[in-house]
């Protein structure tokens, strides 16, 4: 199974939208499990806090080492070989790349910061490698943990059924994905494009992979291999 520890001051924010659709079904059957451990049951005193003012000042809390050691150390054993990721915007970007990496091993622990951000030596003391997903500031790490979820767990054995799916998807061929059609045949005047109702596979799979090449050079060149 696959297994996945949250390191939260949220935890009731999981499993969220991750029990719905595919990655709620293959949490019941088991095919992957979610634990979300709250830092703050080793939050310190009466009020158990968890942050303090940043040192050198300036505006917001930081959520001590101390604190999100002790937590780390309670919830995972020294032994654990899953990779302990913290969820942050200075991280290394997520990649589709990194997700099947991810997801062909044994699991994830995540740390999910608050504020503005985590202490700095437990960053370095527990080992965390830092992952992004995007150039920009969300307001927690729970969300960017669930998508980071979400993009692991639909490449699991059985998730996404029986079709290729996840073969030919945008980033897998370092290209975008080709457009998409169903019926009807025409919609509000729009066609779909004759090829794709040819019934020859070497001249559609032609088509989709011109087609994929073209919208990967008009969005995102940086994308293409460099000559
Ligand atoms: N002061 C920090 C931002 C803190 S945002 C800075 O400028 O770098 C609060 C928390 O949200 C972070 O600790 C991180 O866990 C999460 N977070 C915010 N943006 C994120 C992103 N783009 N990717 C991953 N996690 C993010």
């Amino acid at each position: 199974m696959w297994q996945a520890s949250i390191f939260t001051l949220y935890p009731d924010m999981f499993p969220g939208p991750l029990g719905t659709s595919l990655s709620g079904e293959a949490l019941k059957r088991g095919t992957w499990s979610l634990e979300a451990h709250q830092i703050r049951e080793h939050g310190l005193g009466r009020h158990r806090a968890v942050d303090d003012t940043p040192a050198g000042g300036g505006p917001g809390m930081v959520i001590r080492a101390d604190v999100l050691a002790a937590s780390l150390d309670a919830g995972l054993p020294a032994d654990d070989p899953r990779p302990r990721l913290l969820m942050s915007p200075r991280g290394r970007p997520l990649t589709q790349e990194r997700v099947r990496a991810l997801a062909a091993g044994p699991g994830v622990a995540i740390v999910c910061g608050r504020f503005e951000g985590v202490d700095e030596r437990v960053i370095a003391g527990r080992g965390l490698e830092e992952v992004s997903i995007g150039d920009y500031v969300l307001s927690g790490g729970e969300i960017a943990s669930m998508v980071l979820l979400d993009a692991c767990v639909r490449l699991l054995p059985g998730v996404m059924g029986k079709e290729a799916s996840g073969s030919e998807e945008s980033f897998e061929g370092g290209l975008l994905e080709y457009p998409h059609y169903t019926r009807p045949r025409e919609w509000e005047g729009r066609e779909i494009p004759e090829v794709l109702l040819s019934g020859d596979h070497a001249r559609i799979a032609r088509w989709r992979r011109e087609q994929a090449e073209r919208l990967t050079a008009e969005r995102r060149p940086d994308l293409l291999p460099r000559d």
